[in-house]
């Protein structure tokens, strides 16, 4: 059996402007905090993170009170990537996959386990208080 090592990969991507407009009306906010997280993304045989920097802005229009930025490419709040998303979704539409054969595809190379199929649920956890 052939055994090779993942090479870890971090792709830094600041989308932290010190004025974004709002998602909603387009009337532009100032910066109030820069957050980051990392990103899951797909690169074949490496595990590739994105480390996402973006700003928390405060509102001047009536829509909400404060909005946050992201990058073209990833949803807000997720933690993998439009890349991973299509290619779960290529998988089971038209790869004809079961769902847990995709999920197993998915999560076991990526050192998670089936029943925690986000991988990263156990670090979220980690962070609540
Ligand atoms: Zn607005």
């Amino acid at each position: 059996m052939e055994t090779f090592s993942l090479h870890v990969r971090t792709i830094p991507i600041r989308h932290a402007p010190s004025q974004a407009p709002c998602p909603t009306c387009r009337q532009p906010g100032r910066r109030k905090a820069i957050h980051s997280r990392r990103v899951r993304t797909i690169v074949y045989k490496q595990v590739v993170f994105l480390d996402l920097t973006y700003g928390e802005y405060r509102a001047r229009c009536g829509c909400c009170t404060t909005f946050r930025t992201t990058p073209p490419d990833v949803e807000p709040r997720a933690l993998y990537d439009n890349k991973v998303r299509q290619a779960v979704l290529d998988r089971i539409l038209d790869g004809g996959m079961s769902i847990e054969r995709v999920i197993t595809h998915f999560t076991v190379p990526w050192g998670a386990t089936p029943e925690s199929p986000r991988g990263l649920k156990s670090r979220a956890r980690e962070r609540r208080p």
